[in-house]
Formats: C-alpha cells, structure tokens, sequence
C-alpha cells in the first residue's frame, strides 16, 4: 500500500505522503520538526497540537486540517488515522489500512515519557516503518526523570556559587520538557529567540513554559545563577558568552559518548533524547507485531540485520531524506 519514492513515503490509492520532502498535493505531517514537516506542500494534514507549529514554521496561509488521535478518515477507501508517538507534543504515527492490510509509519517516536506528550501507543500493523537514530546497543537511556533532577542539581550547585547554567537543547520538544521539569525556586529564567517562539506558540494554547525571553535590552551582564535555554546553533555564539561567568550542558542522546561532550566543548552532557534507545527500539517493533519492517534514518543497516537474525522479521533498511540526526538535530 505504500511506497519509497525520491519526494517521500507514498500512498497513491489514497493519493498522499507522509512527512514529504519534495512539494507534493497532500502531506500528512508526523511532527514539526524541519527535516519532516517541509514547506511547499498544496495541503498538510496533522495533529491538532502540530497545527500552530506549522503555522509558526511554514507560514500562516498554509492549508491545513488538524485530526485528533485515533480519528479515521477515509481517503479512496483507505483509512487514515493518527497515533501519539511521544517524540514532542502533538507528534503522530499513520496508521493506514486498506481491505485489511494495515501499515504504521511511526516518524519519529519514543517509548520514555517526557511529561508533556501524549504517550507513545503501540499499533497493531502489518507493516511498521521506524527510524533508528540509536538503533546500536550502545544507546542506553537513563529514566528521564533522573535526568531532569539531575539538570536541576547543576543549576542549583552553579547558582549557589553566583555562575549562569547554559542548557543547550533543541528549540522545539527538548526545550519544553526541560522547562516543564525546571525547579523554578533555584533562580531567573531566560530563553533564546528560537525558544521563545516556539513557547510562545504552546502558551498562546493553554501550556505555560516559564521564561524570560533574552532581548537586545536585557543586560546579560547583571544575570546571576540564571538557567538560559538555547538551541544547538547558539553554542560557541558571542550570545552565550555574555552570560558569563556560565556553565554549559548540552542535553542529548548523543552525550551517551564522552567523545561526543568532549567534542561538542561544553562542561556537562545530559543524555536527554526525544528518540528511542536501542531497549525501546526493539520493545517498540515487536509491540506492532508486524512482520515487515522498514528501517530508515539512523543505523538503517545494522538495525534491520539485527531484526531480521534476531527476530527472523522481513527487515530491510530504507534510505530517506530525513537528515539523520546529529547532535544539533536529535
Ligand atoms: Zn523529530
Ligand atoms: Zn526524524
């Protein structure tokens, strides 16, 4: 039923893609972030919740129908229904089914909890399309909520000494869940443009993020035992160092490598992901029951092996145009 093509994931019975690279007539949209929800699309069909980001994103004149989850549409003949996925909030699986034969393309997805997301659903299917992003056993999570105690931990240790704790985390989806999880008695808030457009978008929905947005008129010279939330673009910026003295964390599953820390020079990593690692990988593909598996962005090649020895699953490794995530993007 569906199809690898060079603009996406395709369904041409019921004439759309799934998160589409290229502009095509009708997309439907896992989640917001860039390498899935592309501009150019004739109509996007998404979450509710994924709405106002692709408005925020993509332009306010876009053409766009917002489903619940679990809601059917039937588009020639195919039901088409969206599933909470956990990656961010209001981030989907496609359940597609036609004359009985289900498919599930999960985007990008996670089985931990953040406290924000509706949590992951496993769907019944046929065929499961997942990504690997840390598809090696290497990539062991810890439990989240011993991390965002352990981000609080720094920033209460570095404000008792008079130093600002820069959180480097992605704008949409890390940054929310951080900022739900902060323990607002240690100090001062302060947010990136990048992140502040995008709480602005969940607040103006009913969510309150905490927050200072940093503007040209705050002297970040006065800031003292402040946390400062910024994107990956913003690390090594003239922005940053006027929050000195500072201490810098990076939050990222990518922080699972001493190497990756080292490298990426900042003083602290918190292994923080809004993707799966290799334990809920393999929990996630054998909840579907499917018996066919499409592995992309990630280790395509090694996770579909891994399914096909291990499971004796009909696995194989598809090449898509999701960017594979690097410590910027995860
Ligand atoms: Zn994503
Ligand atoms: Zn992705």
């Amino acid at each position: 039923m569906l199809e690898f093509t060079d603009k996406g994931i395709f369904c041409p019975r019921a004439d759309v893609y799934i998160d589409p690279w290229k502009p095509v007539k009708s997309a439907i949209i896992t989640h917001g972030h860039s390498d899935h929800a592309r501009m150019g699309n004739g109509h996007y069909i998404c979450h509710m919740e994924t709405i106002p980001i692709l408005r925020l994103r993509l332009g306010l004149d876009i053409s766009i129908q917002g489903l619940d989850y679990n809601r059917t549409i039937t588009k020639n003949g195919v039901r088409i229904s969206l599933h909470p996925a956990g990656h961010i909030i209001g981030s989907a699986q496609v359940r597609l089914e036609y004359k009985g034969e289900i498919w599930v393309v999960s985007g990008d997805y996670k089985l931990m909890a953040d406290g924000l997301s509706v949590p992951f659903e496993p769907v019944r299917c046929h065929h499961f399309i997942t990504e690997s992003t840390f598809g090696l056993p290497i990539y062991n999570f810890p439990h989240t909520e011993q991390v965002y105690s352990g981000i609080n931990q720094w920033w209460k240790q570095n404000a008792w000494e008079g130093v600002n704790s820069v959180v480097i985390a992605y704008a949409l989806g890390k940054s929310q869940s951080i900022l739900h999880h902060l323990d607002l008695d240690i100090g001062d808030v302060f947010l990136h443009g990048a992140v502040a457009n995008v709480n602005d978008v969940f607040n103006a929905e009913g969510y309150n993020f905490p927050g200072v947005r940093v503007t040209p008129e705050i002297d970040r010279k006065s800031i003292k035992g402040a946390i400062i939330l910024a994107p990956p673009s913003a690390l090594s910026t003239p922005w940053i160092s006027k929050f000195s003295p500072s201490r810098k964390a990076m939050c990222s599953g990518w922080m699972q490598l001493r190497g990756a820390r080292r490298r990426s020079g900042v003083d602290r990593g918190f292994v923080l992901s809004d993707h799966c690692d290799w334990t809920q990988l393999n929990e996630a593909v054998l909840a579907t029951g499917a018996e066919n598996i499409y592995v992309t962005h990630g280790y395509q090649n090694t996770f579909a092996k891994w399914l096909t020895d291990r499971y004796q699953l009909n696995a194989i490794e598809i090449k898509t145009q999701f960017e594979p995530a690097t410590a910027d993007l995860e």
